[in-house]
């Protein structure tokens, strides 16, 4: 973390921070476009993420500065909440205004945010922001709210009060994220295991490909359809809601009856993937990392050849993984047609990886991809810490 963020708040505010939050970003490490089938996703927290300084004041209002954005507000507690054009704060005010509606009492707070995640990369830096807020109110008005209803209320926040349409995963592994552990989640039933997953001499290369995705959205509805078409067919012969109620061996037996050969591909990604996952959580538990690498570059071929959701970007940075005997697997992470990569590296090899894999990328590409180390970190918490020292 910046070590001026107290002396930030000062210069802000006048006053110390009187606490300390911070919310990690997220990464997807396998189970890709399958939560809306049923599937198994694999998230972690990641050691990047937002950190909130507070200060409550006594004059029922809500002050928002965020050391990333250059726009401030204030926001009075009686006010009416309704979002403001695109801004930033729209998060935050849309986290007080859902606690209100619930009937919970807030004071004035002046708050100071900064996010060390690279925003706007599909790393999830808006689901941090919404749960680091909420965690904060919750902590400082004791509002009772546990932290599964933190999660809920910050993607009904994304939803409803900002418009995008996301699923669950994004607030929960933030939320429920630990040092070490990947969280195997079902995004329907919400059960979920944390899986032990040391990386032991490895971390965790992040690469943004730098690539707007403008194409996400509308192949996003696209894919989601599609999986629907091949659901209905499967469904002539099997008692199934999902598409990850099988699995890829009775997958082969059924598939027949998708006589479409796109929409089949799909669906034997969907499948395939989803068992993939389950693979990639006994690698992980038993610290098999050389599998795990070989399930992550499985999953990002079938992504690319079944799905058809990545694109030369994504797939530039996996093949020069590929070339890199310090690299165990590497995937695209998140939805795809841009956003991030990610990579197993070696730790001592991570330097020479990182401006190996940037400079393969920019004679390709024509532009350079941003590349981070990452471990696998905690979920929303207090950093007592930062206040004291
Ligand atoms: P992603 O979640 O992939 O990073 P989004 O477009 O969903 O991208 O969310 C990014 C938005 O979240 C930013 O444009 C901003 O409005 C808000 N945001 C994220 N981090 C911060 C921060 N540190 N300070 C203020 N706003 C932030
Ligand atoms: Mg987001």
């Amino acid at each position: 973390m910046r070590a001026d963020l107290k002396q930030e708040f000062v210069k802000q505010y006048g006053k110390q921070a009187t606490e300390t939050y911070f919310s990690p970003g997220r990464v997807n490490l396998i189970g890709e476009h399958i939560d809306y089938n049923g599937g198994l996703v694999m998230p972690c927290a990641i050691t990047f993420g937002s950190y909130l300084l507070v200060s409550p004041n006594n004059e029922n209002i809500f002050r928002f500065k965020s050391l990333n954005f250059s726009e401030q507000a204030e926001v009075h507690l009686n006010a009416e909440h309704k979002k403001v054009g695109e801004f930033w704060y729209n998060y935050p005010v849309g986290v007080i205004a859902h606690f209100l509606k619930d009937g919970k009492k807030l004071q004035g707070l002046d708050m100071l945010f900064y996010g060390d995640i690279p925003i706007g990369s599909g790393l999830s830096s808006s689901a941090s922001i919404e749960v680091v807020t909420a965690f904060a109110l919750n902590d400082l008005f004791t509002t009772d709210y546990n932290r599964l209803e933190l999660v809920k209320l910050s993607q009904s926040v994304e939803n409803k009060f900002i418009g995008v349409n996301c699923g669950i995963m994004d607030q929960f592994a933030v939320a429920f994220g630990e040092k070490d552990k990947a969280l195997m989640l079902n995004c329907d039933t919400l059960d979920y295991q944390a899986v032990d997953s040391n990386l032991g001499d490895y971390l965790l290369a992040i690469i943004n490909t730098n690539k707007p995705r403008k194409l996400a959205e509308s192949k996003y509805n696209e894919r989601v359809q599609e999986c629907q078409t091949a659901l209905a067919a499967l469904k002539q012969a099997l008692d199934i809601n999902y598409l990850c109620d099988i699995d890829s061996q009775t997958f082969e037996q059924y598939k027949h009856l998708i006589t479409d050969a796109t929409v089949q591909a799909r669906a034997k990604h969907v499948v395939e993937e989803n068992d993939r996952v389950k693979l990639a959580a006994k690698a992980l538990s038993g610290n098999n990392l050389t599998e795990f690498g070989q399930l992550m570059y499985a999953s990002h071929q079938s992504l690319r050849d079944l799905y058809e959701v990545s694109g030369v970007e994504l797939d530039t940075v996996v093949d020069y993984a590929k070339t890199n005997p310090d690299v165990a697997g590497a995937r695209m992470t998140g939805a795809g047609f841009g956003g991030c990569a990610i990579a197993l590296v070696k730790k001592e090899g991570f330097d020479n990886f990182s401006k190996a894999v940037a400079a393969y990328y920019t004679e390709k590409i024509g532009y350079a991809p941003s590349v981070y180390a990452s471990l696998i970190g905690d979920g929303v918490g207090v950093l007592n810490e930062v206040v004291k020292s």
